[in-house]
């Protein structure tokens, strides 16, 4: 008997999105790095991508780049977060490479390199106006010239994010700005960009449609691996959009109004809720609460199911359309967004299990 609430991940679906993700960059040019956090970098996932071919993994936390490295997985590592100044010692311990937008930083770095006789490589990141990490673009060159003097540090390439925290798509305009600025940085000031690192899973739409620019030549790719698509609406043909499902058990059935009785104020969670009034219906509490996952990371894999709402400990959904007839202590099981993986995966109450 498996535990609950607990994710089943399923490595043979993973190994097919890895290999279709993995021919579309390789057909183009394109190197994956193959990005571990949305699932904590737990081994056997980080394992299946190395099988597939890819040879760097990047992560944006350095206990998942240790967790890795003490799993004994065989690749090259890639800190994805600019570091913390205070950690610069464990970045070039940990990290072949990293991503960097500042100066103190990277001088930390390239000290740190030194005295453990190694050499990092960094790649800068330029904002292009997603507004999170990066350099804007007019003080990359002058930056450029200042890491040109580090010897603990060489600079691979430039790098770029999209999609972050802004919503800024990727287009094939805002990827030829990096291109034309690594040109002019490679005419001027003699330096050698191997890497255009283009972005993450929402890039990948653009090697599909056939608009990256050929000078780009990276891209850090952890949801499309997991979750089959570029974005919430667009599926990557040949690949699997419920490699990893969710199930928890119902701790109460019951045949309930679906409106409230009483005054209304807040919930336990301070929000005022919003109930439609559908009469009586059969609502199962589910045992797992926002503490595991917020529930509209949740989709059910039974269509006629609804999620009323949750509390801390507590989900409930409106089973009253589904065709099969419940009973307590049945499961329910749920595809999750990519957010949804990464917190349910970071809940020590939630178990994993890999098939
Ligand atoms: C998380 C992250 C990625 C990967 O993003 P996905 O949407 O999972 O593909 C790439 N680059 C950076 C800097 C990141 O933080």
């Amino acid at each position: 008997m498996r535990k609950n609430p607990r994710l089943e991940i399923n490595l043979r679906k993973l190994q097919q999105n890895v290999a279709t993700v993995f021919n579309l960059c390789a057909a183009k040019g394109v190197e994956v790095v193959g990005v571990t956090k949305g699932f904590a970098a737990l081994p056997e996932i980080a394992q299946v991508m190395v099988d597939g071919g890819i040879k760097i993994l990047g992560d944006s936390r350095l206990e998942n780049i240790l967790t890795l490295r003490d799993a004994g997985i065989k690749a090259k590592m890639m800190l994805l977060r600019i570091p913390m100044l205070h950690e610069v010692d464990l970045v070039v311990k940990l990290a072949d490479c990293s991503l960097n937008s500042e100066l103190v930083v990277i001088k930390g770095l390239s000290t740190s390199a030194i005295k453990q006789k190694k050499i990092h490589n960094i790649i800068l990141m330029v904002d292009l106006g997603d507004l999170r990490e990066g350099v804007l673009p007019e003080d990359v060159f002058s930056l450029v010239k200042e890491i040109r003097h580090l010897t603990g540090v060489r600079l691979k390439g430039l790098g770029v994010n999209f999609n972050c925290i802004s919503g800024v798509d990727p287009t094939p305009e805002k990827l030829l700005q990096l291109v034309s600025l690594a040109t002019k940085i490679e005419r001027n000031l003699g330096v050698k960009l191997e890497i255009l690192s283009g972005g993450n899973t929402s890039s990948l739409a653009l090697v599909i449609n056939d608009t990256l620019p050929e000078q780009i030549n990276q891209l850090r790719i952890g949801e499309g691996i997991l979750l089959g698509h570029t974005d919430i609406f667009t599926e990557i043909k040949g690949a699997f959009q419920d490699s990893i499902t969710l199930f928890a058990e119902i701790i109460e059935l019951k045949q309930k109004e679906s409106t409230p009785s009483g005054s209304i104020s807040r919930d336990s969670f301070g929000q005022i809720p919003k109930i439609k009034a559908k009469g009586v219906r059969t609502r199962a509490i589910l045992a797992i609460g926002k503490q595991d996952i917020y529930p509209d990371n949740l989709v059910p894999l039974d269509q006629d199911i609804t999620i009323v709402a949750a509390s801390s400990d507590h989900l409930v959904v409106d089973v009253t359309e589904s065709k099969t007839s419940f009973k307590v202590g049945d499961e329910i099981q749920f595809i999750l967004t990519y957010p949804g993986i990464l917190s349910a995966i970071t809940s020590k109450y939630v178990k994993v299990y890999t098939d």
